[in-house]
């Protein structure tokens, strides 16, 4: 036994209850009320919840868009992650056109190895779907890259049709994948965008009018028939209202094999945001859009009920002075992407502060969910002999203000700026180790590793 974790109260997806945890060679080996003193180190977790490390399944680290390439990096990302309770993280890593998808990720792999502090793997975006990288799709999941995310919006960037998408979710079907979809009608957002720009309408409040609810709606309904006409499953990244959940809610009733998610920032923030002055309401240019605030109540229910199995960050920060900036005359040139690697759990868990989520949900949707769905079950998110010992030591008395001047991605502003939270993870292991302990940093060289994931043949 190396760590012995002591006095604290387990949390899983499951079950609560007192228990003291025995950590050897970075995994759980007994958790029990008789673990005898050792010479080992010992975590003392009076007053904490000891839950598993939290799962964020959608970053974009280092990754290039409209010019530039947003500012945190595998090391700046990953430990902010850390901070914030996350010990594994799944990064976007985008094919570029006319490339092929091994290029971007052997490219990905150079970005992560040595420089992330918590585990990590990978999924792969198909922009370009010439016959050549379809072919190239079916040997991913063998390289332990099972997950295939496809975009329905950003015409003329990384839009696919619905040709394509039908073939992507059969190769997937075929290969025991799973296809991730950003559910937006691309046709439509860019219409709209013309139109309005036309009209002189340049802030960032119309990013929002450009892409309405139904925009997400009728999309998320279109990838739904194709993949229950397919037989793929099928993931809704970031869903944000009202109108798209209600078509995640039926294709689930009629029994598609379709999971979805949504992010803190559409629980936190609102379209009034968009309007903030001195084009401040460009910290909020995040895509989908935040919505009207009714949809808030929504979405926390549907966390609550199972319509939503995973909340993720969608983390793609972009800094105020130099890349929000590009937009100043035209909405459409404000780089698309908030942040939240570092907030998600802290925010999540407001949920459970105000009534809308028992603490065991709070585990399954950053945690538990995250790693069934993503192939990572029961190695990550949650707290078993044998699995991975990351786990987080969560204060539920502590406070903290949000705020761009402590929080440890380099981005250089906060959309919760001000904001007090209760709730705070004290001190969080990945693989027995801590990498933050009593909120200080523990562990200087990066520790994390690829994590190869393979799904349950479709
Ligand atoms: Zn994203």
């Amino acid at each position: 036994v190396d760590t012995v974790i002591r006095n604290g109260i387990i949390v899983t997806a499951s079950d609560i209850y007192r228990a003291d945890v025995a950590i050897s060679d970075g995994v759980i080996s007994t958790i029990g009320h008789t673990i005898e003193p050792t010479s080992a180190t010992e975590i003392d977790a009076t007053g904490c919840y000891v839950i598993p490390g939290g799962i964020d399944v959608h970053t974009h680290l280092e990754t290039p868009s409209f010019g530039a390439v947003s500012v945190d990096d595998f090391l700046t990302g990953t430990r902010a992650a850390a901070w914030g309770g996350t010990t594994t993280i799944i990064d976007f890593c985008p094919q570029e056109h006319g490339k092929s998808l091994t290029d971007a990720l052997d490219e990905w792999h150079r970005h992560a190895t040595g420089n992330a502090a918590v585990d990590y793997g990978f999924h792969s975006i198909v922009v370009d779907p010439s016959p050549v990288v379809l072919e190239e799709l079916r040997h991913l999941p063998a390289q332990g890259i099972p997950t295939f995310k496809i975009f329905l919006a950003y015409r003329g960037m990384s839009m696919v049709d619905d040709l394509a998408l039908a073939r992507i979710m059969d190769i997937a079907c075929e290969s025991g994948a799973m296809v991730m979809v950003h559910a937006e009608n691309g046709d439509v957002v860019y219409h709209r965008q013309r139109t309005l720009l036309a009209q002189g309408h340049t802030e960032p409040k119309y990013h929002a009018v450009s892409r309405p609810p139904r925009v997400e709606a009728e999309a998320t309904a279109r990838a739904i028939a194709l993949a229950e006409l397919s037989g793929a499953s099928l993931y809704i990244v970031h869903v944000s209202c009202q109108e798209a959940l209600e078509e995640v809610r039926r294709g689930r009733e009629r029994g598609v094999k379709v999971w979805a998610e949504t992010c803190p920032q559409y629980l936190f923030t609102s379209e009034e945001d968009l309007d903030r002055p001195d084009f401040e309401g460009a910290k909020y240019v995040f895509t989908p859009p935040p919505r009207h605030r009714h949809n808030q109540a929504a979405l926390w229910q549907a966390l609550a009920d199972g319509t939503l199995q995973v909340i993720s960050s969608d983390h793609s920060p972009w800094n105020f002075r130099g890349h929000k900036d590009l937009g100043r005359d035209d909405f459409t040139k404000i780089p698309n992407g908030g942040h939240g690697i570092e907030e998600r759990l802290m925010l999540t868990y407001q949920g459970v502060e105000q009534g809308f989520l028992t603490l065991s949900r709070f585990v399954d949707i950053t945690a538990t969910s995250p790693a069934k769905i993503f192939g990572l079950y029961p190695k990550k998110g949650t707290i078993a002999i044998g699995s991975d010992a990351d786990l987080v030591l969560w204060d539920p008395q502590a406070e903290l203000t949000l705020s761009s001047q402590s929080h440890h991605s380099a981005l250089d502003y906060s959309m919760y700026e001000g904001l007090s939270i209760r709730g705070v993870p004290r001190t969080v292991l990945l693989r027995g180790t801590p990498i933050i302990s009593n909120r200080n940093l523990a562990a200087t060289e990066p520790r994390g590793e690829f994590l190869s994931r393979i799904l349950a043949k479709c």
